[in-house]
């Protein structure tokens, strides 16, 4: 008779690293992961517990290393590379509405130490930015899908929420850390059993690739909606038609088809969850929503 097959169920014997690494901010997560790994790592892991910052308008802690002066600093560096490399519309008209939107929105963003600008690129490319310390870009592309002064506000709402959440930094953050834990796995293995080897890279290999980086952007995007929802109703734009946005701009990832999704559809990707949660926000927003 055939012997049945192992439980796929985790035994008491083995880790979960995934879940070891998405609670990193967590002190007695440092305490399991202490006990395995080298001093190296242990220092790096202190780091990072010491680095948990609050995100404004949504209280989740998150990890950051860079210094606001810093991020600032390549913010600046990073817009000035881009309007090198890429055309500013001489559409006055459009370029009006970018700029009014958007000093609308930056009057109501929690970015107090912001130089804000605001430029739209001739670039027929669906996309928009906001780089840290108030640096926002929206291609010509996307005016077709926001349609309205309230569209675009529901966009560049959105990517100033990533710059004041410091999404930009945190995700930095997490890389450079994740690389110091690589460092430290290498420097620090040379006494440890091959078992423990296996299990250590396996953790690393799983939490830089699943474990953290594609859940977390997906955590970032739905920070920024909610952030954003609220600045625009602040700003006098009806939060509602952030739902709409959402909507005309899924239907604009179905008349894509199997073509390559332009960079702002592949950094926010469209699911009917997105488009739930703004309702589901929405009585919160109208309250903060005066129409001007
Ligand atoms: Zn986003």
């Amino acid at each position: 008779m055939a012997s049945p097959l192992p439980s796929p169920k985790t035994t008491a014997t083995q880790r979960d690293p995934l879940a070891a690494l998405e609670e990193l901010c967590f002190i007695h997560t440092m305490r399991s992961v202490a006990g395995r790994l080298r001093q190296a790592l242990i220092l790096a892991v202190l780091a990072m517990a010491s680095a948990c910052a609050v995100v404004p308008g949504t209280g989740r802690m998150q990890l950051n290393i860079i210094s606001p002066a810093e991020e600032q600093r390549l913010g600046r560096q990073g817009f000035a590379a881009i309007r090198q490399q890429m055309p500013v519309s001489q559409d006055e008209n459009a370029t009006a509405m970018v700029q009014r939107v958007g000093q609308r929105i930056a009057d109501v963003a929690d970015l107090p130490k912001a130089e804000w600008e605001f430029v739209l690129f001739q670039n027929p490319e669906p996309n928009a930015f906001c780089l840290p310390g108030g640096k926002v870009g929206v291609h010509t592309g996307m005016l077709p899908i926001t349609q309205d002064d309230a569209g675009l506000a529901t966009v560049i709402a959105h990517e100033v929420a990533h710059a004041v959440a410091h999404h930009g930094a945190e995700r930095m953050s997490e890389q450079i850390l994740l690389e110091g834990i690589a460092v430290a796995l290498f420097t620090g293995l040379a006494d440890l059993d091959n078992e423990t080897r296996i299990i250590l890279f396996a953790a690393y290999g799983i939490g830089t690739t699943l474990g953290r980086v594609l859940p977390h952007s997906r955590l970032q995007e739905t920070e920024a909606d909610r952030i954003g929802l609220i600045y625009m109703a602040r700003a006098g734009y009806d939060p509602a038609e952030a739902v709409a946005f959402w909507e005309r701009f899924a239907e604009y990832k179905k008349q894509q088809g199997g073509a390559k999704p332009p960079a702002f559809l592949s950094t926010h990707p469209m699911d009917a969850q997105r488009i739930e949660n703004l309702k589901r926000w929405l009585p919160r927003a109208k309250l903060q929503y005066r129409p001007r």
